[in-house]
């Protein structure tokens, strides 16, 4: 059965030598809690309480599937007990206000929690994952009234979230959203419609559901601008706060699916139940963007999580099963043959696994920073540090769901690779790490939205190349003294100089042609945003080989040499294998419209 151990040696490393995280929880508000100590006891309860509990029971989860009977869903074997654990555990208020339940920690520490019980079992992770998006939006917009009424036992984890965008007829386009809320004269709505494809819509682990649903107004105005939030829980909430009658929502089935099986996806019928609104009528998109921007980090996490847990399978098989001879000559002549790892082909596969989880580790740890820092601007009404962490947010929010989520599909696809035959067969787990990947492209917008809201809403729109020039100037500032460098240390410089050049020249070019080409941006787009996610991937990487060779120097880092050399060397091994991918994204996305737009849509195909 596949294991998975928590990589806590590489997560100290980027928060303590990479991101200075120690110092930058005592900048903040909410960061006195924070200590070292305090850190280190988290991610190690986290990471046993992961590979322990979750991890084992990931391939029965699969296998098993959730259950749909008579209108209930299951959950497979063992999700409750574990389900009760987490409650217990108080993991889901980590990072929610003290006044609601919550431990009041820094956001970040939610990501890196989350990270590692994604990795041990996606499936499971997503029940309480969808709640934080829920719980967030709540707590922004909700009421007074209504956050007393929900939030504690949503921050406990007794009840769970969930977010009811998507209907049958649109998921991307939510100006064809058709569920409708009738206003009662008890200040109340009645809602009534069908939503499909609801994560964790419907479950045995937690007492009530609370779904936050997007709805139309009697005489709301057409498309976007006329979408309301509302707050509809499967039992109505008794004025002491417990869960009491039924409401009128109920799952209609659950989805048979390719991957995240044990994951309930609950088409659910709305039958005029009893909803609230939350914020102001038809600006329910607006507030829906906290939701989703959360949601969205999530799932650039789903990416990093199965290139790990992807990885870690794909290297102990690679180190254990043997296959021939290397071809440098005998390695190991006391065996029949050399282990698989010896090979340069599979060499390759198995490093750019661990340069996508690392570097992939590196830009969330990097976001989730940004995420603190914002926070933290809240709390301290700075309203314009709270913008400036917002804009940052918002820049790198599509890169690393788009990007991350591609990559990890990669990594789990050469997870399977490296197993050969084996790697098509289920009790290994690594076909299931890449049909559980699959999904991450799609849901919480596919990578085609999250381009178009890169280059369209980020890059030209709002900022008019701004954001990027500021990321450049970061990346310049890295690369800036070591330009001269020899050996790696300067051809890492020079490349990231070129690609910070390069990426505003880019920027430029497109947004020049923009203006005469309105086809430009989307079919440009995609390719955009690989170029940025390797580009900007690219400048972590180079980051983390500065810090490791830092300690090599100094010898004061508090790894081995070894594992200072092995960062290094990965970030070598990106610079020359994975970083020149965008180039080819790069003419691709100046490449001429035409050639993409010209054939006529009937000619497609000749039956
Ligand atoms: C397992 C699973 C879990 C999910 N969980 C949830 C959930 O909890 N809550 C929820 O509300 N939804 C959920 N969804 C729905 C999911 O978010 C949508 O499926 C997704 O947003 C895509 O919408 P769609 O399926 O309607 O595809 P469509 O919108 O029909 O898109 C089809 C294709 O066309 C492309 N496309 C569409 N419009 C454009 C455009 N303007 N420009 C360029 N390309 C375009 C898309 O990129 C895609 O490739 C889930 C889906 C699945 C499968």
């Amino acid at each position: 059965m596949p294991t998975y151990k928590a990589p806590l040696r590489d997560m100290r490393f980027l928060m303590n030598e990479v991101f200075d995280y120690p110092a930058h929880y005592a900048r903040l508000a909410n960061g006195a809690e924070a200590t070292p100590e305090m850190v280190e006891a988290i991610l190690e309860a986290a990471a046993s309480w992961c590979e322990e509990v979750l991890a084992p029971l990931n391939l029965s989860g699969d296998q098993e599937g959730c259950h749909f009977n008579a209108g209930k869903v299951s959950t497979p074997a063992g999700f409750r007990e574990a389900y009760r654990q987490f409650v217990d555990g108080g993991w889901q208020g980590l990072s929610f206000p003290v006044e609601y339940g919550g431990q009041g920690l820094p956001t970040s520490l939610s990501v890196f929690k989350a990270e590692m019980m994604g990795a041990a079992n996606w499936s499971f992770s997503m029940y309480p994952g969808l709640s934080l998006g829920c719980i967030n939006t709540l707590l922004r917009y909700a009421s007074e009234a209504q956050r007393s009424q929900y939030l504690p036992a949503l921050v406990s984890g007794e009840w769970t979230g969930t977010m009811c965008l998507t209907e049958p007829q649109c998921g991307t386009d939510l100006a064809q959203i058709r569920t409708r809320a009738e206003p009662q004269p008890d200040g109340s709505y009645r809602i009534t419609g069908t939503k499909m494809f609801i994560s964790a819509g419907d479950h045995d682990l937690a007492e009530n559901i609370v779904h936050i649903v997007l709805a139309r107004l009697p005489d709301a105005p057409a498309g976007t601008r006329g979408i309301s939030l509302f707050v509809v829980p499967k039992f109505l909430v008794d004025s002491d706060g417990s869960a009491g009658q039924r409401n009128a929502v109920s799952c209609g089935s659950i989805e048979h699916k390719m991957g995240i099986r044990a994951s309930a996806t609950a088409v659910l019928n709305f039958d005029a139940a009893v909803g609230h609104l939350i914020f102001e009528p038809n600006k329910g998109l607006e507030a829906m963007f906290t939701f989703m921007n959360t949601a969205r980090i999530g799932i650039a996490l789903q990416g990093i999580a199965h290139a790990e847990a992807s990885f870690q399978g794909a290297l102990s098989y690679a180190r254990d099963r043997r296959s021939m001879r290397a071809l440098s000559g005998k390695k190991e002549p006391d065996s029949i043959a050399d282990a698989l790892i010896w090979h340069p082909d599979v060499r390759r596969m198995l490093l750019t696994q661990k340069a996508i989880a690392e570097g992939g580790r590196a830009m969330i740890y990097a976001a989730a920073q940004t995420a603190d820092l914002m926070f933290n601007a809240v709390l301290e009404d700075d309203r314009a540090a709270q913008a400036q962490y917002d804009n940052m947010l918002g820049f790198y929010t599509p890169i690393l769901k788009g990007f991350l989520t591609e990559m990890g599909l990669e990594a789990a696809n050469l997870g399977m690779q490296v197993f050969g035959g084996h790697g098509y067969i289920h009790e290994h787990g690594m076909e299931q790490i890449a049909r559980d990947a699959r999904i991450a492209t799609l849901y919480e917008g596919t990578t085609g939205i999250q381009a178009l809201d890169l280059l369209g809403r980020k890059v030209l729109i709002g900022s008019r190349g701004k954001c990027v020039r500021d990321f450049t100037r970061i990346m310049l500032r890295l690369a800036g003294p070591h330009l001269a460098a020899r050996g790696s240390k300067g051809r890492m410089a020079r490349s990231l100089t070129r690609h910070a050049i390069q990426w505003n020249l880019l920027t430029l070019r497109i947004m020049w042609r923009a203006a005469r080409d309105r086809d430009l941006v989307g079919s440009t787009s995609v390719d955009y945003l690989m170029y940025s996610g390797y580009v900007m991937m690219g400048h972590f990487w180079a980051l983390q080989a500065e810090q490791a060779r830092q300690r090599l120097r100094s010898g004061q880092g508090a790894e081995s040499a070894d594992f200072y050399r092995a960062k290094i060397q990965t970030a070598e091994f990106y610079f020359d294998r994975l970083l020149p991918r965008a180039e080819a994204h790069r003419r691709s996305a100046l490449a001429p419209t035409r050639s993409l737009m010209q054939m006529d849509n009937g000619n497609f195909a000749f039956p």
